[in-house]
């Protein structure tokens, strides 16, 4: 076979993957699919676990050290078991706190330190390289192995570099494009993970098939199978018990703490009941990737020449039997193994250098500060390009720089141990809500600084630290040496690096985590991951579906009204080709929804809303705190509306009061007029009539005399009604002028019943007094009291009904002060008049009757008020009977 057929197959595999990945995203974004969500792909996406180093190297290791390579099985499988209630809570908080990375989860838990997230970003970069380029170099060094076979030998092999470059660039391409083709709210990407399932497939089958071959084509079934086996040096292994519990642990580590493991376990998991059938499909699907290990390493120890390379064995086998299409497979199913690896690695660890040190940075070169507008996406989506780009050019560098071949072999355990020293701090923080972020700092870097020191810096060989230092230590110091630390000898160099590496770690995590306090955030985010169960309910499945939309819908109804929430569903479901008002919930839609919904609440509150509905999040305590701080500046801003609402509504209900008044005035004023002029024509109509007969001269003298005097009785009456406004204006208007005096009451009382006994005609009225009361001496204006005193009399002589009219005069002292009763024995005053007597015009009789114009008793009341006293009808007294008060003397 030529290179050229197999690069051509490559490229058409890949074309494939492409499509797959690009059907999943149209399909997801649609809400389409729903076996994107089956656990199975979940289970297969799991599967980037095994690399090339497991498809390949664990051929190689079984050649090399016998059954060790299953630990690296049997780690994942003890977790998927064993630990599935770590993994449960991972998700659950993974979920709930909208985790993005495993940086992001350390960061998070310990108070947002972003920190904590720049040294697990840096830890990863730097244990993930290598290994990106263990991947790069396994298939180069596969297509090199067809390359020797086939007739165009050197098209390949002579050029290693190049295709390293190519296959580094093509994956960078297509991580970029199905990595971040858009920034989801939750980091998912259905199309990579699609893909990776599909690759899962691909190099499970194609492992199975050289097994099935090796077994039952070349040994002639399992029975020769087993003697090629017991004949194998592969027989000769003794079970080392440390090193099987250290690598063992370590690929448990591993699986936990990888960002690649972290990125399909926790961030793209779409539903935490996947884990359920993750939890024996996935410890299966590695027992499947095991079960031919053994078979193809001892029948191709026993079969390939002495000297080949036992790493290669999977595709060599084949090859020597002239099976192409078998081998094309196996090839395939290495190229599947290294491309998902590093796709998901790339993704992971782009995420973790966008987020924790690129964005960070850019914030604080930019002032204005964080907000989530539509530049701030579009540094985010360059960021991680770019950082994409970055970890695979870091990986091709290393590959080209390590001289590659063995020196790369070891590297997948070097790598696990590097990743594992976030262990204590993942753990502590899930389990311990005393962990704090000082201890979980210095835990990882000291850790991290072992490993460094004794086992990555090591891998570089005599170029870093020269035979004389390992063997005697730096400066002579033999402790110090790097692979015998502390004098401790004897134990193989991964196995020392991790022992003590996770002993310090985790020891110095524990020490400062009691000896330091946590910030109130750290305190918050601790309870939140250690109660994580508490706090948050497992989401029903599938983001994104029909129930989530009326979630929403009900929400923003509640928030912004009914019609304006409806006609924005609709438009967008309108805008995706839907009918109806349930919209699919794209982040697009989402991002709209906030935006809208933020006008309203604040754009905290709006973010933690939706969250809530989409995410099934429960609120981060930073989320909470903005929401606070929003709904405090709300509360504010509402309390002065509520203030001045209070203001405008006393305004006007005093404009209201002072319009009615007006109105009132306004009324009284032309009834006033009206009144006037009916009263001033009255007498001005006879005394015209009347004078106008006089002229005429054709009456006798006593005609005459009658007649002018009426006109004089007219004259009169007109002169007193003018008298008695001119009286009540000057009074109402408040210009009199009081004469303030001593006189005893009798006296005034005298007075008045002389002036009213007098004035004009009327029935005598019979006065009745007890002088002894009135022995009092008062101070006023005896004048003004006298009129009233003679208006009230008056009235008596011209109203009092009865046959023999009768008035008392009574006077008393009352706690109000002193009260001067005037009761007749006429019928009074009816009830609902009693009200309207002391208004002006007030008239009872009729007028020629009565002969007032219904001032008299206005006047009364004015002059009593300007006095200080009152005077008020008094009912149920058996006749008219008016109280006049008159202020106590001495207050
Ligand atoms: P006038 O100028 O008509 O006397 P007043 O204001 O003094 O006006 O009295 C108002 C009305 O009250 C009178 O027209 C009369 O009908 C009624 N009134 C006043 N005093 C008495 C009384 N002692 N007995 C019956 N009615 C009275």
């Amino acid at each position: 076979m030529t290179s050229n057929v197999l690069i051509s197959v490559s490229l058409v595999y890949v074309a494939f993957l492409f499509l797959v990945a690009f059907g999943a995203d149209k399909w997801a974004h649609a809400g389409r699919g729903a076996w994107l969500r089956s656990p199975i792909v979940y289970t297969l996406s799991l599967s980037i676990y095994c690399t090339a180093w497991t498809f390949y190297g664990a051929v190689g290791y079984a050649a090399r050290s016998g059954l060790e390579f299953v630990t690296i099985y049997l780690g994942p499988t003890l977790v998927m078991v064993g630990w599935w209630w770590i993994l449960r809570k991972l998700v659950r908080i993974g979920r709930a706190q909208r985790i993005t990375s495993v940086a992001d989860l350390i960061s998070s838990r310990y108070g947002k330190s972003n920190l904590l997230g720049v040294i697990v970003t840096v830890l990863a970069v730097i244990g993930t390289t290598p290994y990106i380029a263990l991947q790069l170099q396994s298939v180069t060094l596969s297509l090199a192995v067809f390359g020797a076979e086939g007739s165009g030998a050197g098209l390949v092999t002579a050029d290693a570099p190049a295709t390293a470059l190519w296959v580094a660039a093509g994956l960078a391409v297509f991580t970029v494009m199905f990595g971040t083709r858009n920034l989801d709210v939750n980091e998912r990407h259905h199309g990579v993970v699609t893909a990776i399932a599909v690759e899962a497939v691909v190099k499970l089958v194609a492992l199975l098939a050289v097994g099935i071959f090796v077994v039952w084509g070349l040994a002639g079934g399992p029975t020769d199978v087993a003697r090629v086996i017991e004949a194998s040096p592969i027989s000769e292994w003794q079970l080392d018990s440390g090193r099987w519990v250290a690598l063992t642990f370590l690929s448990a580590v591993a699986f936990l703490t990888l960002p690649r493991m972290f990125q399909v376990l926790v961030v793209e998991n779409v539903d935490e009941n996947q884990l359920a059938t993750a939890s024996w499909a996935f410890p299966l699907y590695l027992f499947l990737m095991s079960l031919f290990v053994v078979p193809i390493a001892a029948v191709g120890l026993a079969r390939l020449p002495e000297g080949s390379n036992p790493d290669l064995f999977v595709l060599t086998l084949p090859l020597a039997e002239g099976r192409d299409g078998l081998a094309m497979l196996a090839f395939l199913g290495g190229f599947s193994s290294a491309t998902s690896m590093v796709i998901v690695a790339a993704i992971a660890l782009s995420t973790m250098v966008s987020n924790h040190i690129v964005m960070p940075l850019w914030l604080s070169l930019r002032q204005e500060g964080a907000s989530v507008s539509g530049d701030v996406r579009n540094v985010v989506l360059i960021a991680r390009r770019v950082s994409i780009a970055v970890v695979l050019a870091f990986g091709y560098l290393y590959y080209r720089f390590s001289g590659g071949g063995e020196a790369l072999a070891a590297i997948g355990l070097i790598s696990f141990a590097g990743i594992a020293q976030v262990l204590p701090a993942m753990l502590g923080g899930l389990f311990w809500r005393g962990a704090t972020r000082v201890g979980a700092a210095v835990g990882l870097i000291a850790g991290f600084t072992i490993w460094a020191y004794a086992l990555f810096l090591p891998s570089f060989g005599p170029a870093l630290f020269s035979p004389e230092m390992m063997t005697h230590g730096p400066w002579g110091l033999g402790w110090l040496r790097p692979q015998a630390l502390f004098g401790v000898e004897g134990m193989a160099p991964v196995v020392h690096a991790l022992v003590w590496s996770m002993l310090v770690n985790a020891a110095l995590f524990f020490l400062f985590s009691l000896v330091s306090f946590p910030t109130p955030l750290e305190r918050l985010q601790g309870a939140q991951f250690v109660n994580v169960f508490e706090h948050s309910q497992a989401r029903r499945g599938w983001a994104r579906g029909a129930a989530e939309a009326e979630d929403l819908l009900i929400m923003a109804q509640r928030i912004m009204g009914g019609a304006q929430a409806q006609a924005l569903f609709r438009a967008q479901a309108a805008e995706q080709g839907k009918s109806g008002y349930l919209p699919d919930t794209t982040p697009e839609f989402l991002e709209r929804l906030e935006r809208q919904l933020s006008g309203s609440v604040g754009a905290a509150t709006a973010h933690a809303m939706v969250g809530q509905i989409v995410g099934g999040a429960a609120v981060s305590v930073e989320d909470l705190m903005a929401v606070a701080d929003e709904t405090q500046q709300m509360l504010e801003y509402s309390s002065q509306l509520e203030a001045k609402s209070e203001e405008l509504a006393r305004t006007a209900r005093k404009l209201r009061e002072a319009n009615e008044k007006l109105t009132q005035l306004s009324i009284q004023k032309d009834a006033f007029l009206s009144q006037i002029s009916h009263e001033l024509r009255t007498p001005m109509t006879s005394i015209r009539a009347f004078s106008e007969i006089l002229r005429d001269g054709a009456l006798d003298g006593p005609a005459q005399h009658h007649y002018a005097g009426i006109i004089q009785d007219e004259a009169i009456r007109l002169t007193r009604l003018l008298d008695d406004l001119l009286d009540l204006s000057v009074l109402e208007a408040g210009q009199v002028t009081l004469n303030i005096q001593q006189a005893a009451l009798g006296a005034v009382l005298d007075r008045a019943v002389a002036s009213a006994n007098s004035a004009g005609e009327g029935r005598v009225l019979d006065i009745r007094r007890d002088r002894a009361r009135e022995d009092v001496t008062i101070e006023t204006d005896t004048d003004r009291l006298a009129q009233v005193f003679i208006n009230i009399i008056a009235n008596a002589r011209k109203y009092c009904d009865a046959a023999e009219p009768r008035l008392t005069i009574w006077v008393s002292k009352q706690k109000g002060g002193l009260v001067i009763d005037f009761v007749d024995n006429g019928s009074g005053i009816p009830a609902e008049a009693e009200a309207m007597v002391f208004e002006k015009f007030s008239r009872l009789t009729d007028q020629q009757k009565a002969g007032g114009a219904g001032l008299g008793l206005a006047i009364s009341r004015e002059i009593m008020n300007k006095l200080g006293g009152a005077i008020a009808y008094l009912p149920g007294q058996g006749g008219a009977a008016f109280r006049v008060t008159l202020p106590s003397p001495e207050g």
